[in-house]
């Protein structure tokens, strides 16, 4: 990679940052892309959201990413926003033109296309979503907008899934919602009964990556599908449990890469490399196993 003059520049904001896989994933579509482009990590702490935001029209950035914890803080800073970035409350992608800045969340879209790539449609389909934070909210509007037939959201604080449910109220359409929590006695029924399961918990992830899966593999079954948003490792507690009771299963790496490659698509106008971005994920991922599984920031936002 060479810079000059023309280097035209994208990147992520976050606090930390360091953890972030996608300036690898990134970087590799950029150059298998042939842009004289390049993608930064920039490590922002959160008072300082408004000035990094208002940046990118300052240094005339094409885009940026945005992770934890500012998805939501960037919202008052932007000219336009998704509606599905305005109903989650949070967006993932920022795009400049000119200096009119657009915030999308890539999210829910990136959840869908990597189901799509097991042959799996959600469409008809009864969907439970274990969580309620960030990510399964992008869950389960995913879930709403493909037409599921009905969406159980389960979670470990009842509030929080209701409050999941009540927050999907103006996209709901046709598909129940019911909002429950992990220790009610309809809770293993519920998920026996779906046909798609998504965790969107943190349990599993490195370093406790040996703990009981968040569900005990008898509440799944043959005919389901099981997805794991967790991405390190790859095949989770969750994932392992559910190829036993003779589920098919779904890696959390799917969603990453096809949230990434949407924004790119938004920043390039060019359809995106996706299997170039994959490798280079799985590469990084490899990577980092092999230096004892993360890095300190990252051991920090699993609570190590
Ligand atoms: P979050 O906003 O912190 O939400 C975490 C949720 O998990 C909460 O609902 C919490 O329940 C629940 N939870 C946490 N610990 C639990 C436990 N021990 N038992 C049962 N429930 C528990 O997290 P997030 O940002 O949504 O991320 C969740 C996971 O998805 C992480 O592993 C993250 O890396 C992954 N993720 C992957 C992608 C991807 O592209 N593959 C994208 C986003 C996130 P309470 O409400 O009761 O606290």
């Amino acid at each position: 990679m060479i810079l000059n003059g023309k280097t035209k520049v994208v990147g992520v904001i976050g606090w930390p940052v360091e953890h972030s896989l996608s300036p690898p994933m990134h970087n590799a579509a950029l150059e298998w892309l042939g842009l004289n482009w390049v993608y930064v990590p920039f490590a922002v702490a959160p008072e300082r959201v408004g000035e990094a935001v208002q940046g990118l029209r300052g240094l005339n950035l094409v885009g940026l990413n945005v992770t934890i914890p500012h998805k939501a803080a960037v919202l008052p800073y932007l000219d336009e926003v998704s509606p599905e970035g305005w109903l989650l409350g949070a967006v993932n992608t920022l795009t400049n033109r000119d200096g009119f800045l657009t915030g999308e969340n890539t999210d829910v879209e990136g959840f869908l296309r990597s189901v799509q790539e097991t042959g799996w449609d959600l469409a008809g389909r009864r969907v439970v979503v274990i969580g309620a934070g960030g990510s399964a909210r992008a869950v389960c509007l995913a879930a709403v907008r493909a037409g599921a037939a009905s969406l159980t959201i389960l979670n470990r604080t009842l509030e929080r899934a209701e409050e999941v449910a009540a927050l999907l109220a103006p996209a709901l359409g046709p598909t129940p919602v019911q909002a429950l929590s992990l220790r009610d006695p309809e809770a293993p029924e519920a998920v026996r009964s779906a046909e798609v399961i998504v965790d969107c918990t943190p349990v599993g992830m490195y370093p406790h990556h040996q703990v009981p899966p968040v569900i005990p593999a008898e509440w799944m079954r043959p005919g389901q599908l099981v997805c794991d948003l967790t991405y390190n490792p790859r095949r989770t507690v969750l994932l392992q449990a559910a190829q036993k009771a003779g589920a098919e299963t779904l890696e959390g790496v799917g969603m990453l890469v096809h949230q990434g490659a949407l924004a790119l698509e938004r920043w390039t106008g060019r359809p995106a490399p996706v299997e170039v971005m994959r490798h280079a994920l799985l590469a990084a991922l490899s990577e980092r196993r092999r230096n004892g599984g993360g890095t300190a920031a990252e051991q920090r936002l699993n609570g190590a």
